[in-house]
């Protein structure tokens, strides 16, 4: 069978393209390194007792534990050649290795990049800051498209992934800060998305009312959090009666013939679940098997399964290429399906698609050997969280305010998108700025210890503490380096 292409990684990029390219009738492999959690019996140990999320210890630390290699921590990392290269830790490479990748364990913040994240070069060239940025070893550049031509994709993957939110309030979150004002956005031709969210609005939490409430009156101007999840309030969602109405509101004129085809085609019947606000999702798995936790094993990889072949357990380890290393022609992996005897297998594919997320696609390239070995993965970088705050209210809060372990029924705000300098002279990007999720109870006494040990009386006011403490932080890029 000629195949068309192979695709290594199944998470956010590569779950999308691959149930893009099986609808459009190419022969696709999805290879993924890690297994498939959902089509596994979950250890149970009494009826109502669900290991996969309430076993917070063992989930979260130990197995199964889907950010850890199946069978050890096959990859190493260090910073430069000084160090000796370590396994990646739980941070390491922030993905999980599982089918649908960090899509399984990501927090759900469902934003869109704004316009001006598009342009960021000719934005900072013209507000006199572009040399600075280049003196202190920033690359800031243009991407090669801009948000009008995208918006018809998020409206898609808004539907795919059943994001939850409110476009008025959020529209009247970015034009009412003073960045938007101050920087001229008000003149660029900025419109607010013209579908609704498929979702209205995830019910508000009481974290999530505290920290609204603390915003307004700091005259933030905030929104609900968009929200990648099947909206208790909304009851099963059905993804194709979505889908029918993105595509039928998607402007014609710059519609590839793919989104002609009609949403029955694309999507098939299945309903999925709604999300009943256990609060545990963030960093961590939802109990719903394919349930409300959008993410792309249960938003797009269940859709293919009978048109694609997808294959868990395979480790690339080399994509193969022609003589002159001008076109990838297929992959090389371990079959770790009984990972005491790996068994290497080759597919052999007319084109070679890499999402193994940011560290490993760059890891996999280096290994075969593929394109600018000098530039490859330099630039990578993770999103910063920058400027956080954090309060302890008084014990009169306990129970209320415990924090979600995830992110659902939270607000946000764009009012520190840019941040001023003293003089309000220079405006640097900044971010969101949200409250963050805090880590169960399980896992902040096991993290609080090893850094310094707490035992007795003093760990348990500290988690009394915990679970009255909230933290506000931006999600952004870098200010100026210190
Ligand atoms: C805990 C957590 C919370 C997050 N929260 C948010 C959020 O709230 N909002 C947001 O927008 N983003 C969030 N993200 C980020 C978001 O999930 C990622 O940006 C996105 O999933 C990246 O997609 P990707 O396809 O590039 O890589 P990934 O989703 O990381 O997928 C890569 C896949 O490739 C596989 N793989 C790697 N190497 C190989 C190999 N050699 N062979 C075979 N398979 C391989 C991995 O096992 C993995 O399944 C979060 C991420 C994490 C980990
Ligand atoms: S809150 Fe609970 S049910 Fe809802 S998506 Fe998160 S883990 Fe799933």
């Amino acid at each position: 069978m000629d195949i068309d292409f192979v695709i290594v990684g199944s998470g956010g990029g590569g779950s999308t393209i691959a149930w893009l390219l099986a609808n459009a009738g190419l022969k696709v492999v999805l290879l993924e390194q890690g297994r498939d959690i959902s089509r596994e019996e979950l250890p149970v140990d009494g009826p109502a007792f669900n290991a996969r999320v309430h076993d917070e210890y063992r989930f979260r630390l130990r197995t199964p534990d889907p950010k850890r290699r199946l069978r050890g921590d096959y990859n190493t990392y260090r910073q430069n050649s000084d160090q000796i290269a370590e396994p990646f830790g739980e941070m390491g490479g922030w993905t999980s290795s599982v089918l649908g990748g960090a899509t399984a364990t990501w927090g759900t913040w469902a934003f869109r990049a704004l316009p001006v994240d598009f342009t960021l070069r000719t934005h900072f060239d013209h507000h006199g800051l572009g040399k600075s940025l280049k003196q202190w070893g920033y690359a800031v550049e243009n991407w090669p498209i801009g948000y009008q031509e995208l918006a018809p994709y998020y409206d898609v993957a808004e539907a795919l992934y059943a994001v939850s939110g409110n476009r008025d309030d959020e529209w009247a979150s970015i034009t009412k800060s003073d960045w938007f004002k101050q920087l001229g956005m008000s003149r660029s031709d900025w419109q607010k998305p013209k579908l609704p969210y498929p979702l209205p609005h995830y019910p508000r939490t009481p974290v999530g009312e505290v920290i609204f409430q603390g915003m307004s009156a700091a005259k933030m101007n905030p929104c609900q959090l968009p929200t990648a999840i099947v909206n208790p309030r909304s009851g099963p969602y059905g993804t194709r009666a979505k889908l029918a109405e993105v595509l039928a509101h998607w402007n014609a004129t710059s519609k590839a013939g793919f989104w002609d085809k009609p949403s029955d085609q694309l999507w098939s019947d299945r309903v999925r679940q709604a999300c009943n606000m256990c609060g545990f999702c963030g960093e961590y798995l939802c109990w719903g098997k394919l349930g409300p936790k959008s993410g792309g094993n249960v938003s797009t990889i269940e859709e293919i399964r009978e048109i694609a072949d997808v294959r868990c357990h395979a480790k690339a380890f080399e994509i193969l290429s022609d003589k002159k290393h001008s076109k990838a022609t297929g992959v090389r992996y371990l079959d770790l399906s009984k990972p005491d005897a790996p068994k290497p297998q080759t597919v052999h594919a007319n084109n070679v698609i890499v999402s193994c997320g940011a560290v490993q696609s760059a890891r996999l390239l280096l290994l075969s050997k593929l394109g600018n070995l000098e530039q490859i993965g330099r630039n990578a970088t993770f999103h910063l969280f920058g400027m956080e705050a954090q309060a302890v209210f008084p014990s009169r809060f306990a129970g209320l305010l415990r924090q979600e372990f995830g992110h659902t029924g939270n607000v946000t705000s764009f009012s520190h998108y840019f941040v001023p300098d003293e003089e309000k002279k220079h405006w640097y990007k900044g971010g969101v700025l949200t409250s963050t999720a805090n880590k169960n109870p399980l896992e902040k006494a096991v993290q609080g210890f090893r850094k310094a040990p707490k035992l007795g009386e003093e760990l348990l006011s500290g988690l009394e503490k915990h679970a009255r403490t909230v933290k506000l932080r931006i999600t952004g890029d870098a200010r100026k380096p210190s």
